[in-house]
């Protein structure tokens, strides 16, 4: 699970993409399921049957990888579904991150005010 910090972190996201290729689930709330499918113009059926697997804990469900491993929202490096997208990658870091992050992610340790 991923663990929560209350401390504020230095952080600016480089939009490299790293975090969409990391190994593990893309979890869903019931509220990410209904926004992502009406952005794709899905049925909330259709969306899980075609980009969704049950989360490695079967407790929810969580985007599928592309064969690459990455995440099948990643498109050029970017993400298909920016404006929707999940909880979990809206909050990643300040809200959740995992030890090591630091080390995987470009943008930690960045100021607001700093060029990427
Ligand atoms: S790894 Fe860090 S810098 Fe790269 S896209 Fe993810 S949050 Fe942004
Ligand atoms: S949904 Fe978008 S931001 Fe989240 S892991 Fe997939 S490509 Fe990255």
């Amino acid at each position: 699970m991923p663990e929560h910090t209350a401390e504020p972190l230095l952080h600016v996201c480089q939009r490299c993409g790293a975090c969409c290729r990391w190994e593990g689930d893309v979890c869903l709330t019931e509220e990410d399921i209904t926004a992502i499918a009406a952005y794709l113009h899905l049925t909330e059926e259709d969306f899980i049957n075609t980009y969704c697997r049950l989360q490695r804990n079967r407790r929810g469900l969580s985007l599928i990888d592309a064969e690459d491993g990455a995440c099948i929202m990643l498109q050029e490096n970017a993400c298909r579904i920016q404006p929707v997208k999940p909880q979990q990658c809206r909050d990643f870091p300040r809200r959740w991150n995992f030890p090591g992050w630091e080390q995987r992610c470009p943008g930690a340790g960045r100021k607001e005010d700093a060029q990427p």
